[in-house]
């Protein structure tokens, strides 16, 4: 039997966080799908279609090294019914400090009364990646900052495309 799970997040821009996470949850699913949310009002810097690529892109070496299958989608909904459609049975999530822990365990325990078939599974974030948010990356890149110590190559890119002054 296949193990599926489904890991929803904003990923903008993916960050070596989410890889640590992804690579992780190797240990626990054989399949993940990488759910990109696409919520109407939550303007995003990196348009969908650019993250879902760069997901696929630097996912492919965790892949090649685990065997985890990963596949990437978007979502609008709730997280659970997209869960449902990726025919995963648990949600993957990460916790970086006390603020990540207080807002995951609840909306953990609501999926949890919303779909009692699907189990929230959280990973501590690990102690080399704890620190690293994509909002703080978007903040330290719009000021100059260098921000290849918290994201791949190719995310860095896509980062410095959306960012550039439009003539
Ligand atoms: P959201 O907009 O839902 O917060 P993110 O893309 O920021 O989406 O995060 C998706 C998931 O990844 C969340 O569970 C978040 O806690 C987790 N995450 C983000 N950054 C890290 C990190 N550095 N280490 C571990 N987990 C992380």
């Amino acid at each position: 039997m296949t193990r599926t799970g489904f890991y929803p997040g904003s990923f903008d821009p993916v960050t070596y966080g989410h890889l640590d996470i992804i690579a992780r949850a190797a240990r626990i699913v054989d399949k993940l799908v990488l759910g990109v949310g696409v919520h109407h009002g939550k303007q995003a810097l990196i348009p969908a279609a650019t993250r879902i690529a760069l997901l696929e892109q630097v996912t492919r070496p965790i892949a090649g090294h685990t065997g985890l299958r990963i596949a990437v989608t978007t979502f609008d909904g709730l997280a659970v019914d997209a869960a449902r459609k990726s025919h995963a049975g648990v949600i993957i999530r990460g916790l970086r400090d006390a603020t990540d822990f207080d807002y995951e365990v609840q909306m953990g325990q609501m999926n949890a009364a919303m779909a009692p078939d699907i189990e929230t599974v959280f990973l501590a974030a690990s102690p080399a990646t704890r620190m690293i948010a994509s909002s703080l990356v978007k903040q330290i890149a719009r000021m100059g900052g260098d921000i290849a110590p918290f994201i791949p190559k190719e995310a860095r890119e896509a980062m410095a495309g959306a960012l550039k002054p439009a003539h």
